[in-house]
């Protein structure tokens, strides 16, 4: 068997013109999105991912603004700037950058925001509503992995997913929209004792933990689901013996192809789709402000 591959591009183009609609919908009715991200010190991979969201905003007409703020900021001030975001009528989406520095908790900054304005879905009411299987404004990548499970079309009530990783923006969201769909879901993590023999149960496979070709073919069910989350960058030597180069790798091996039934590409795979998701968040929570004020 060869893996359908399951094209992020494809989705993500469709979910940017859905939320498209809804925000010609809000422009009407006078409401303008406007997103401020705030980043504290500086990460390559977070300012790839927000010149990335920066892009996508502008593009389909979302206001989008970036607070870089010093490496040694107290947690006090940002918590200072984000109270006064939620009190700025013309904000309506906040986004943390992450990594923050180690003398940072996200946690609390998260609890203070207004959850209106959460786009990320992090606000424990958010992920209390999730939990509870009224979704409002759910995590952008647990999102994402959803949308791309269910494009394949394949019903998923009944099936066993296995997810491997346990983040609070992945593995543990996603384990709660799968169960909303009454699918037997088993998360794995770093202690878990015989990882092989839970994903080979999986009709569908989720991997998020960032460690390159954990997933090798013998640990997969033929015909399974298999949605790569990792991102991970490392160094190839070309067979002309040229100087090593970079490249962005998943979790899964590339061999995994001849036995899934369907595969997530890394890059082009799960990372759009999240952008994406961000983009349909900021449009959905400035539609919940916008009732909530009418
Ligand atoms: P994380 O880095 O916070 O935690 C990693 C998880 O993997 C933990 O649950 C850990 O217990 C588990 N784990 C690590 N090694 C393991 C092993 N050998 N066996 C079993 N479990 C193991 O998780 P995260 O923030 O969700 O990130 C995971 C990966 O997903 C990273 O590569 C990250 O870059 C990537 N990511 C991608 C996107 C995207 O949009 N494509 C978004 C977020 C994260």
């Amino acid at each position: 068997m060869t893996a359908v591959i399951l094209s992020g591009r494809e989705l993500a183009q469709k979910i940017r013109e859905e939320a498209k609609k809804e925000l010609e919908e809000l422009y009407q009715q006078g409401v303008h999105p406007y997103l401020v991200s705030i980043q504290v010190g500086m990460h390559l991979s977070s300012e790839l991912y927000i010149q990335k969201q920066k892009k996508s905003c502008q593009k389909l007409g979302i206001r989008y603004a970036t607070y870089h703020l010093d490496e040694n900021t107290p947690s006090e001030y940002l918590e200072w700037e984000v109270k006064s975001l939620n009190e700025n009528p013309n904000v309506t989406g906040i986004i943390l950058q992450m990594p923050f520095p180690s003398h940072i908790d996200p946690r609390p900054i998260y609890s203070i925001m207004d959850p209106k304005k959460d786009v990320e879905g992090m606000h424990p009411e958010n992920l209390g509503c999730l939990t509870l299987g009224r979704p409002t404004i759910v995590p952008c990548t647990a999102m994402a992995v959803f949308e791309l499970i269910k494009s394949t079309g394949v019903p998923l009530e009944g099936k066993e997913a296995v997810i491997v990783g346990h983040s609070e923006i992945v593995g543990k969201p996603l384990s709660l929209l799968l169960l909303s769909s009454l699918v037997t879901t088993t998360t794995c993590h770093i202690a878990t004792k015989d990882l092989a023999e839970h994903t080979r149960k999986a009709d569908i496979l989720v991997v998020a933990a960032g460690v390159p070709g954990l997933i090798q073919k013998d640990m997969v069910k033929p015909g399974a689901i298999v949605i790569d989350v990792g991102i991970n960058l490392i160094e190839v030597t070309p067979d002309s013996s040229g100087q090593p180069v970079r490249k962005t790798v998943g979790d899964i091996a590339p061999d995994v192809a001849e036995v899934a039934g369907y595969l997530t590409p890394v890059p082009g795979g799960v990372g759009p789709v999240t952008v994406s998701m961000l983009l349909r968040n900021t449009v959905h929570a400035a539609r919940l402000q916008a009732i909530n004020q009418g």
